[in-house]
């Protein structure tokens, strides 16, 4: 089985434009592929800036001209009908995510599908509690006796630019969000997985109530018209998610309307083990992590930084677990590390294991492609060893399983390093001492913090970037704030 059969036969190939599933305007498509079997799985409409156009201009109507920005109780209703009717085809897309973007069965139980799906419940109820007018209570500014309230409403039109890695995590959490404070969204999907983003906009157009114009949904071939979304001037906000370079593009872009932006970007983030941590569970822990959907999360641990006295012993333990985390087919249950996305994704990570044996680091274990694959964009899981900090592969996004072991000379040592980074998404800290473990994490300049193995993802959990990660937060009730204006309103008292 292919995956999503039955959501492919009613025909991922069209556009959620103004409420309709439609066609791009000259016809045309492109191929979607699976990068397990490097098969074409279908097509997807592959949409003209005249569409993008559409679709923007659909989103302002209905901002503009409907109740949506102000009917909390419709939002909330048609959110929670959403979330159940995902939920309701979860086997099939479930599948497809398999299919599409590779991504491992085990993973599509959580932040690949089922995880998001829940979230827009939990948005749902946000909304619902929301205070949307606080009272500040009385004062007498320049002797005049006022009451004061703070509004807080929608930004207006929110186009939302997505990446392929995990693509209903990143759809969805932006648009539970955007939706639950009364926004209007025109989402463009990543290239690579445009099926992730027209499957949800069938749903949207064939099994909710979503009003027409509310949610658009756009897939090409062409990453211009992420960058269409940037220059709109009917666009009051982009929530862009994707690699360092195309954000600090979306900001530049934006500068000539001053639109908002909110960014979730690149990482390279460090897992610290400290002199007095397991030293075996850790690195057990930190080559599952870089393994798990074969290195193609934006947050996960790529460099670990490991006690110089107990180097060789931490080492081992991750070649250890990676003889355990062989690159296997992501239909299978088992399987943790899946398949790359695509043929140039596989590229870009050999280009960097090139480098790393260029720049004098040497492999403690894998360094190519696995030998009993020979179909399918799949790369061995790779410790890389014998380099600093300063190396282009301990600084640079490498996006495959590839870990970098890098000697520190206690705590402090191990946090100076962790921050030299342009990056700063996540981290994680390993030690047996909790006050230890505590101090490093204060001392990360990031986003997350993983504490001896704890888990910080959740939809009630903000997320983002400190530094080149980022601007704002996505999740939680902060990330439910980035899509709202806050507007001060004062009367006589
Ligand atoms: P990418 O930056 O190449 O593309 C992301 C999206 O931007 C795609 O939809 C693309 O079509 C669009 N795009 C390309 N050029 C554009 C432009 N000039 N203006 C507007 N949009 C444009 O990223 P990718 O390769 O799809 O995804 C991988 C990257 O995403 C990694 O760097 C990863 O770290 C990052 N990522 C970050 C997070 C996070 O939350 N911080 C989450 C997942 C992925």
């Amino acid at each position: 089985m292919s995956g999503g059969e039955e959501l492919q036969r009613a025909g991922l190939d069209v556009l959620l434009i103004d409420g309709k599933l439609v066609p791009a305007t000259d016809g045309a498509t492109f191929a979607t592929v699976d990068p397990t079997t490097e098969e074409v799985l279908g097509m997807a409409a592959d949409a003209t800036a005249a569409d993008m156009d559409a679709a923007i201009s659909a989103a302002r109507r209905a901002f503009d001209t409907t109740a949506w920005p102000t009917d909390v109780a419709l939002r909330v209703r048609v959110l929670r009908q959403l979330r159940d009717a995902l939920v309701a085809h979860g086997i099939e897309m479930r599948a497809l995510t398999t299919a599409e973007a590779g991504a491992p069965t085990f993973l599509t139980h959580g932040p690949q599908y089922d995880a998001p799906v829940s979230d827009l419940g939990w948005v749902a109820d946000l909304a619902e509690g929301y205070e949307w007018r606080t009272d500040l209570g009385e004062a007498t500014p320049m002797g005049v006796a006022t009451r004061r309230w703070l509004l807080r409403e929608p930004v207006g039109v929110v186009g939302a630019v997505t990446p392929w890695n995990f693509p209903h995590q990143i759809n969805l959490a932006k648009l539970g969000p955007a939706l639950a404070a009364g926004n209007t969204v025109v989402l463009k999907a990543a290239p690579d997985t445009p099926w992730a983003a027209s499957a949800v906009g069938r749903i949207i157009a064939t099994e909710t109530d979503i009003p027409p114009g509310v949610v658009n949904v756009v897939t090409s071939s062409d990453h211009a018209l992420g960058a269409q979304l940037s220059t709109d001037p009917r666009v009051d906000l982009v929530s862009f998610t994707g690699s360092t370079a195309t954000g600090r593009k979306v900001m530049a872009a934006a500068s000539d309307t001053l639109k908002k932006v909110f960014l979730e970007l690149g990482g390279k983030s460090a897992f610290l083990v400290l002199d007095d941590a397991e030293v075996a569970a850790a690195c057990g822990f930190a080559a599952f992590t870089v393994c798990a959907h074969a290195g193609q999360g934006c947050a996960i641990t790529t460099r670990l930084l490991l006690p110089r006295a107990r180097f060789d012993e931490g080492v081992d333990a991750v070649v250890a677990a990676m003889a355990g985390l062989a690159p296997g087919d992501p239909r299978d249950p088992g399987t943790i590390c899946g398949p790359l996305i695509s043929a140039r994704q596989r590229d870009r990570v050999e280009g960097y294991l090139q480098l790393a044996s260029d720049e004098g680091g040497s492999f403690a274990c894998g360094g190519g492609r696995p030998a009993d694959r020979e179909t399918g964009y799949f790369v061995q899981p790779t410790l890389v060893v014998g380099l600093g900090n300063e190396a282009r592969v301990a600084q640079e996004e490498i996006f495959g399983p590839v870990l970098v072991a890098i000697p520190h000379d206690g705590d402090a040592d191990a946090v100076r390093i962790a921050n030299d980074s342009i990056f700063g998404l996540s981290g994680s800290v390993f030690s047996a001492d909790d006050e230890r473990a505590w101090a490093a994490a204060r001392g990360l300049r990031t986003g997350t913090v993983s504490v001896n193995g704890g888990i910080w993802y959740g939809g009630d959990v903000p997320f983002g970037g400190y530094k080149q990660s980022g601007v704002g937060r996505e999740m939680g009730a902060l990330g439910f704030e980035e899509y709202t204006e806050a507007k001060s309103v004062a009367e006589p008292a």
